[in-house]
């Protein structure tokens, strides 16, 4: 059986909006362990019967050693034999996260829910902001496969961005379901909490309406073939919140996202 290891990522220092994500990692964990629900996930797991290590917060300041501090905390996790689930924080946790994975799986699939491609070359004069993360990791080669879900801002220069990367961009617009996805194993899963509709969503830096239903965005993560090798839910902007909605759906998809990783 896989480990499963938390690793919170309390940074909001490359969003180019608004702060507040770096509040997020509490607050997820604050509704993954609240008693308003059970551990057991849709799917049936019971995940009090498996062991969970909570590798803690990574201290981050500046956008430099903040990269240099995610990674080497990912790294060190993988080498231990965890199977990382990070909350960030912004969408830029993303980069240095995946950079750990470098030389771990030849044919990695990267699956990305959000509302943007974040696949500007550079955004207002910073080439690792939030907007950003998947130029890098396509430039680097990464990844095999970049396929994302959810998208409903796309841009003319993310278009040539996409084409130029041979990203899978499946627009919101034209959404039928994960089955035409097309998914194989390993899949690492970056999740945008904007990609789900505000309406479900409301507590996100960029609210974007016309997106997933928060039953489609469970059933993404459902959907994916296994093994499932690591994730990360970012982009949770406690400030923005009403009620906790957006947290309390944080909450189930870290629960649906950590029974996943607990597959072989
Ligand atoms: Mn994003
Ligand atoms: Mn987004």
């Amino acid at each position: 059986m896989p480990r499963v290891a938390l690793l919170g990522l309390p940074y909001d220092g490359s969003s180019s909006f608004q702060r507040g994500s770096a509040e997020a990692p509490a607050v997820i964990r604050q509704a993954f362990t609240s008693p308003a629900s059970n551990r057991t996930t849709q799917l049936g797991l019971d995940l009090d019967r498996y062991p969970l290590h909570d590798a803690g917060d990574v201290p981050l300041t500046d956008p430099a050693a903040a990269r240099d501090a995610i990674e080497r905390a990912a790294a060190r996790l993988l080498e231990d034999g965890y199977r990382p689930l990070a909350l960030g924080g912004d969408h830029s946790v993303t980069y240095p996260l995946l950079r750990a994975f470098r030389g771990r799986y030849p044919r990695l699939t990267l699956l990305h829910v959000d509302a943007h491609p974040d696949l500007y070359d550079q955004f207002e004069g910073d080439r690792y902001s939030h907007a950003c993360p998947f130029a890098r990791i396509m430039e680097e080669g990464l990844v095999a496969r970049l396929v994302q879900v959810g998208i409903r801002c796309m841009t003319a220069h993310q278009r040539s961005q996409a084409e130029r990367f041979g990203v899978e961009v499946h627009e919101m617009r034209n959404w039928r379901g994960p089955q035409q996805l097309g998914l194989e194993p390993p899949v690492y899963v970056s999740f945008d909490l904007d990609g789900v509709d505000p309406g479900f969503a409301p507590g996100v830096s960029h609210r974007e309406p016309g997106g997933l239903t928060a039953r489609e965005a469970l059933a993404i993560v459902h959907a994916m073939p296994a093994p499932i090798v690591g994730a990360d839910l970012v982009e949770l902007n406690p400030r923005n919140d009403t009620a906790g909605i957006t947290a309390a759906l944080a909450g189930r998809l870290v629960k649906e996202l950590m029974g996943r990783l607990l597959e072989g």
